[in-house]
């Protein structure tokens, strides 16, 4: 096998093992949530390593997402929750995939999904505490409970869930978290008196499911540190997560600049002196962010080195201050940071970010590997 010029490797018993972590700190139901082609990692990869380390049930975005998750032969829980007008619940539905409504539109449309595929939905409620993003407003939310509650008594579905998503969960000292959490319960107890026994509800996401007890419910929701990344830096007990994606390039060039060189469009710096540069060749047409131009950092050999000048679409430069590794030598542009490489959340932080945006993005050119034996990177 020849090996790739540049590479993302997923070391899947990471992920098995994140999924273990997690499973044992929070003493709940575990959702492993793989929407965005499982944050970068793969989606169906993810979804297996998931699976294996203990995940209960599967979290994505869309429709597609989980009939790409039934193809591939995952035959357990799966929800989805972020439909559009037209979308095909029929096709969800005979998938035995759980669907999530907002609004009682939204249920009318389950409902035409029921009669098209002759069998009875898996249906979930999420109700808007206060991230105003989506999820049934409060006010309408005795209406959605109330149809829901109807179209149960009809025999189109079974009300499985009822669930909601925190606004400030990385900031656990937020205000926001103890309401949306009130409202949450105050949302649950009109749901009972209408007569819903929902099997989960649940609201947290990685950061409240590690950091906020109370929040955890039936169910946890957890994504991004699934993948072994910080949801909450700066707030995060160190739990042993490990990042489970590696970016890797081939040096394709080292050379000598001398002193006053402008490097990279726009000469945003010069070298002081004379030094040495090696050319990476993956830009931001694979997902590295240009705004980390000047900013972030890689490995090469056993020392980090800084990005001089804009990244470009192919390819960036980086300073290797007069030493001279060969072109073809490997650049670790971010990883665990076991092996003293650079992180998803430094890069994250060198341009302003956070990690999810830097895993669930990178791809281009890169090819991508999966690594499933316990091997340490
Ligand atoms: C993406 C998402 C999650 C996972 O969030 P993390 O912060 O990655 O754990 C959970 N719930 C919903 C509704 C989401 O959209």
């Amino acid at each position: 096998m020849t090996r790739a010029r540049a590479e993302i490797v997923v070391e899947l018993p990471l992920i098995r093992h994140n999924v273990e972590v997690l499973r044992a700190h929070t003493g709940v139901g575990m959702m492993t949530v793989v929407k965005a082609d499982g944050y970068g990692h793969g989606l169906v990869p993810a979804a297996v390593a998931a699976r294996q380390g203990g995940a209960d049930w599967l979290g994505v975005a869309t429709i597609d997402e989980a009939l790409d998750l039934r193809a591939a032969g995952d035959t357990g829980r799966v929800l989805c929750w972020l439909g559009v007008p037209g979308e095909d619940y029929a096709a969800a539905i005979a998938a035995d995939v759980d669907v999530t409504a907002y609004s009682v539109a939204e249920l009318a449309e389950v409902t035409a999904g029921v009669r098209a595929s002759g069998r009875r939905a898996r249906l979930q409620l999420k109700v808007d505490t206060g991230l105003s993003r989506g999820g049934a407003p409060l006010d309408t939310w005795p209406d959605v409970v109330a149809e829901a509650r109807a179209g149960e008594e009809r025999g189109d579905w079974t009300v499985t869930g009822i669930w909601s998503h925190f606004a400030c969960s990385d900031e656990p000292d937020h205000p926001a978290n103890d309401d949306q959490e009130a409202a949450f319960r105050a949302a649950l107890s009109t749901a009972e008196a209408a007569g819903l026994r929902p099997e989960v509800r649940h609201l947290a996401n990685s950061a409240a499911a590690i950091l906020r007890p109370s929040s955890r419910f039936d169910l946890v929701r957890c994504g991004l540190a699934s993948y072994g990344l910080d949801p909450a830096p700066g707030h995060t007990p160190d739990l042993g997560l490990v990042p489970a994606m590696f970016a890797f390039a081939d040096l394709a060039m080292v050379k000598r600049i001398g002193a006053g060189a402008g490097v990279s469009y726009g000469h945003t710096w010069h070298a002081d002196e004379a030094t040495t540069v090696g050319l990476v060749p993956v830009g931001y047409g694979d997902g590295i962010p240009r705004h980390a131009g000047n900013r972030a950092e890689v490995m090469v050999g056993d020392r980090r080195r800084p990005v001089r000048g804009r990244i470009c679409m192919d390819q960036f430069v980086v300073d290797l201050d007069g030493d001279r590794p060969s072109a073809g030598d490997r650049v670790r542009i971010f990883g665990s940071g076991l092996w003293g490489e650079p992180t998803a959340q430094d890069w994250a932080e060198a341009c302003d970010t956070i990690s999810y945006e830097i895993v669930t993005r990178i791809g281009g050119r890169f090819a991508r590997r999966y690594n499933d034996e316990e091997t340490s990177r």
